[in-house]
Order: C-alpha cells, then structure tokens, then sequence
C-alpha cells in the first residue's frame, strides 16, 4: 500500500446559527457558534475532515502556517505528527493542542477511507451502536429575529426540557448555571427535576460559585437522582475541600484536561468524573488513553462537548462507542444549533441518543453548499466575544462570581 501523504491543509470559519443565545458563567454564546472546519488533502486523493472551536481568520492562519510542517507527512503516522507539531515543551510556547485534535480526526478520517473502516474500528471496535446524550439545558435570552426561546425562570426552563424532551427523547438532564443567583438556580433545576420524574439530572456553573454557596446548593439536591456535581467551585484545591461538606460524585471538564493535571488528581482524590473532549486533549485518541487510565484507577468517564458540528460531533461518537467505562449520557451543544455542515443537515437523535456512524472514516461528508453558507455568514457577523454578556455591556465575572444576573429582568439584547 502506497503512503498517504497531506498534501495540503485548508481551514475554513463558519458561523452556524443557534435557536436562542445560550447564557453561561462567563458571558454568552451570542446566537450562534463560530468554528474552523478543516480539511486535509492528501497525495493521492483522499480527504479527511476536522473541526476546531471558534479561530476565525487567526485559525486560518494558524493551519496554514502548519502546512509546511505536515507537507508529505504519512497520515498514518499519528504518533510522530503529534511530536512534529505538538512536543509538550514546544506546546507551551505555541499552544498547538487543539489543531492537532483538528488534524488528528481529519488523519483518522482518511485511514478509515483508505483502508474502508469506520473509525471506531481504528480504535478497538465499537462496544455500543449508539451514544446517549444529556437535554443539556441552558438560560436563554429570546432570539431578537423571532422574540422565542428565552429561558430564565423556573416554568420556561421545565417547558424547554419537556419540548426537548418531547423531540429528541433525552432522558439525562444537565442544566448549565452559574448565571442567575445560586438560590433561583437551585428552584430551577428543583422544579426540572420535579418535572421529570425518574430520570437523572447534573448542574454545572462552570466553577462560579463560591465555596459556601457550593456547599449549600449540593446539600439542596441531595435528594435528586445527581450523575454529579459538575465544577461547582473553580479548582482541584477547592473541589477537594468540598468533598468533605457535599456527599455527591464531582465532575470537571476544567481542571483535568491533560494528562499531568489527571495524574494529579488521581493523587489528590478532587475528582470522581472526568469529562473527555476530543478538542481540549488534542484528538480522540488521548482522550481513549485518559479513558483507560480512569478506568484502571477508578475514575469515572463522561463526553465533555465544546460546541461541535457535526464533524466533531462524529469524533465524539466514535469515542463514545469504543470507551467501554463510558458511565454517563455524553454532553452535546448539538440540538441548540439551527444546521449543520454535513451532507443531510444535523445528525438525529433518537431515544437521546445518536447512532454512531458505520460508514468509513469519521462517516460525515461535507456539505460545499452549508459550508459556503456559514461561511458567507462568518464573513458578515465576524466572531462574537465569549467572555462576554450581551445583555449586560462591561460586565466580567470574579471567581468566586457574586454579581449574578436578576432573573426578574426579561432581555432580548442585540447580537451584533
Ligand atoms: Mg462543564
């Protein structure tokens, strides 16, 4: 078999709209996801997809500049590319891990084609057709276009996750706060869990709260069915120390994102949950080695989602598949999107869960028309600031934050 070498690397912005603008601890997704759609040419023909978070124009450059580098390079590989762009000295001046993730999945994609086999099969064999997938349930301002979707109080939070729930058919239930005052958030995910008897529910505040506030809202919910407590507090110190206040599993998708940080908290016992995404570790394949170390010392595993279309969402599908210590419904920004830039649109679910592609490679085509799109509408709308609230100009949480948003004021902010 002859070498598969890339022979070029092109990277392409899209902008693809959300139902709502999504409310989080820092600031907000402004009605859409901006992201990096990359693509890798090889010598003989194939091509390979990938996808990184946000970049813009800068990601452009970025995967250009990499081009020289990776010219003529065996996508087979994989080791040697992760030492050629990523050596974790070299990293920490040149911060390469999440286009080596981007690369990684688009080498992946093209030994599947090549050799015509899914991913999954490069990777173990799949243990399981399909992945679960949590409602994960945000605040929302309405979108200004249509006046619809806005979430802030308990009542819209319960009819938003009935309406997902009615569509897709979820049956684990995360709510991302840090937000509103830790006590309306609590009667938020209160009355959600009222609502849906029987099924399983997480909050998540992207480690906003305060210790004490921490304290007390986990001994609030000690009587819902909990996956767990995820990144209530900012820190391993601090998750740590809450574990001897707050009998519940902690999760993080912060503070254990690399393999120093997982041996650490192996040691220091912060941390029961690991949430693995593909993007933050630097491609599928780390995040299945971190998946076997958690499974040998005892830690239990979750999909992280750093709001994918469909191409990554296919990475973590195929992850999902083959981890066979895969203990909870995966995380997925994916049903708040409007499109995708797949051929066919958005992958559906059904039962809350995704059926993990069989075709060869990751098993998602490119749609050259959707990519034009959202390109087109990168170029008009530009990138939107993620640490940002649109609906309170100048405003920047502490950590530990204080100064929540008042959910007795209904906004529908511009977005541009
Ligand atoms: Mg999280």
């Amino acid at each position: 078999m002859s070498a598969t070498t890339i022979a070029s690397i092109r990277a392409t912005p899209v902008t693809v709209p959300l139902e709502a603008p999504l409310l989080h601890s820092n600031g907000a997704h402004w009605g859409r996801f901006v992201r990096t759609v990359v693509e890798v040419e090889t010598a003989d023909g194939y091509l390979g997809l990938g996808e990184m978070g946000g970049g813009g124009e800068d990601a452009t450059r970025a995967f250009a500049g990499l081009t020289p580098y990776l010219r003529g390079h065996d996508v087979f590989s994989l080791e040697k590319m992760r030492f050629a762009i990523c050596n974790p000295t070299a990293s920490l001046y040149n911060n390469r891990t999440q286009l080596h993730a981007a690369l990684e999945f688009a080498c992946l994609d093209i030994i599947g084609q090549k050799l015509g086999v899914p991913v999954h099969a490069l990777l173990g064999g799949k243990v399981r057709d399909t992945v679960e997938f949590a409602s994960y349930l945000f605040f929302r301002y309405a979108d200004p276009g249509t006046g619809e979707g806005e979430v802030r109080t308990p009542e819209q939070l319960v009819a938003h996750a009935a309406r997902l729930k009615a569509k897709h058919g979820f049956a684990s239930h995360k709510l991302k706060g840090g937000v509103y005052p830790p006590r309306h958030e609590l009667a938020c995910y209160r009355a959600l869990a009222a609502s849906l008897p029987g099924e399983r529910f997480r909050y998540d505040p992207n480690s906003a709260l305060s210790l004490a506030d921490a304290i007390a809202f986990g001994n609030a919910i000690l009587d819902i069915r909990n996956d767990y407590f995820e990144d209530p507090v900012w820190g391993m110190s601090q998750l740590a120390r809450l574990k001897d206040f707050v009998p519940l599993p902690i999760a993080t998708n912060t503070v254990v994102i690399n393999f120093e940080q997982l041996a650490e908290t192996v040691r220091n016992g912060a941390v029961d949950v690991i949430l693995l995404d593909t993007t933050f570790w630097g491609g599928i394949r780390p995040c299945i080695k971190a998946a076997g170390v958690c499974e040998t010392m005892g830690l239990g595993v979750a999909v992280h989602s750093s709001g994918e279309l469909g191409i990554q969402l296919a990475t973590m599908l195929h992850m999902g598949s083959v981890v066979p210590n895969l203990g909870y419904a995966a995380d997925a920004h994916y049903h708040h999107l409007v499109d995708d830039v797949i051929v066919g649109g958005p992958l559906p679910y059904r039962d809350g869960a995704i059926r993990v592609p069989d075709a060869p490679g990751l098993g998602v085509t490119l749609d050259r028309d959707r990519l034009a799109r959202y390109h087109e509408l990168f170029r008009e709308w530009g990138g939107y600031p993620y640490d940002r609230d649109p609906g309170r100009p100048g405003w920047y949480p502490l950590v530990p934050n204080a100064r929540w948003a008042d959910p007795a004021v209904s906004l529908t902010p511009a977005l541009r």
